[in-house]
């Protein structure tokens, strides 16, 4: 058992069982020991989009500028990125925006939300030479308000807690983290969870059947919808799902292979599936339209990603092999072009984002 099991295991000795969500937090945040909280989890772990093309960077940047044009150009536009990892993604969309819309840097800002210290620091490295404004925050609802709002997130939302409730013949329960033998272990709350934490359109689970929500991720799509609602635009790109399902998704992927939730807590990184319609409606509460989701295959190809590709080539031919098989993992429905989905807010008088017809 490592050090932050030991921790956990003495919490809920003394505290009581955990929530899903409540251990995903303290696995993923953790200051010593979680997988964000004290380290790099990008490469080792997992790789993102961005860390595999330059591309998806540089075509989300154009996404931006193009919704920002749409729009009427609004003064002293703010593009926000949750959760930036390396950097990357930001460094390739800004050296885009920098070449269609100079304007929108000349006049805007850059906030990075990033709760990480250690991902902060390597943010700042990758972007100390670009000439925008950037600055950092913890939290999006500290970044400021009065602007309108570009926002981009990949990768982002699966990291965000989820509470699971499994359907018994007793109603649903939720699904905890409690300990058995000195050991962590899934348990079923006794009593059953109050029924308005569970949707209607769930009543026809099977026995065994489990709804998953991410309360934090419906809270937020809400919140940034209410400011895009006014003016701007929001791209959200994850792996996740776009109908109803019965099935768990929570997930710990560790150096790139598939690992037991409850062996290692922080070791390896924990995510959950996006239900995309969960937050097309969180959207549409706070005020904004949704759109898609789209997969990220169709996505990127509606936004140029081949002639994009073959520019690049041409431009280095003895790279060519590789940005091709680069791109062919971002697009090809086998690896991520089906299983990722783009979801994009946008005001509901303003046009259709790109991508997005
Ligand atoms: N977008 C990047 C990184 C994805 S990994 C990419 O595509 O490569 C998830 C990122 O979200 C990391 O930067 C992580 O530190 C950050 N993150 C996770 N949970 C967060 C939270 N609750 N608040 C702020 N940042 C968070």
């Amino acid at each position: 058992m490592n050090a932050l099991a030991a921790r956990i295991v003495e919490l809920i000795e003394t505290e009581g069982p955990l929530s899903i969500a409540q251990f995903m937090g303290l696995c993923l945040h953790d200051p010593v020991g979680g997988a964000y909280g004290s380290r790099d989890p990008i490469g080792r772990d997992f790789v993102t989009a961005p860390e595999i093309s330059q591309t998806f960077g540089e075509l989300c940047g154009l996404w931006v500028a193009q919704t920002w044009h749409d729009q009427g150009r609004p003064d002293r536009p703010r593009l926000v990125e949750l959760g930036p990892g390396r950097g990357t993604l930001m460094a390739d969309a800004l050296r885009a925006i920098a070449a269609a819309a100079p304007e929108f840097l000349a006049d805007g800002e850059v906030v990075l939300v990033e709760s990480s210290p250690v991902l902060k620091a390597m943010q700042r490295e990758k972007l100390k030479t670009s000439a925008a404004d950037i600055s950092w925050c913890e939290r999006f609802d500290e970044s400021p308000g009065e602007r309108a709002l570009f926002l981009l997130a990949n990768e982002f939302f699966d990291c965000l807690p989820v509470r699971q409730f499994v359907k018994t013949q007793h109603g649903w329960h939720e699904r905890m983290v409690a300990v058995r033998d000195g050991a962590l272990a899934f348990a079923l709350a006794p009593q059953p969870a109050n029924p308005s934490l569970v949707p209607s359109d769930r009543a026809e689970a099977p026995n065994g059947g489990v709804y998953e929500v991410a309360p934090a991720a419906l809270a937020l799509v809400e919140e940034i919808a209410r400011t895009v609602a006014v003016q701007g635009g929001a791209l959200i790109v994850d792996y996740g799902y776009d109908e109803i399902g019965f099935g768990e998704t929570l997930q710990a992927v560790s150096g790139h292979q598939f690992a037991e939730v409850l062996a290692e807590p922080g070791e390896s990184d924990l995510s959950a599936h996006v239900d995309f319609p969960a937050l097309a409606r969180a959207a549409r509460a706070g005020g904004a339209a949704a759109y898609g989701p789209v997969t990220q295959c169709n996505f990127l190809a509606e936004l140029g990603i081949g002639p994009r590709a073959e520019r690049l080539m041409i431009a280095n031919p003895t790279q060519a092999r590789t940005i091709a098989a680069a791109v062919d993992r971002l697009v090809n429905p086998k690896e991520m072009g089906a299983l990722f989905k783009a979801l994009a807010l946008a005001p509901k008088t303003a046009p259709s984002p790109p991508g997005f017809c």
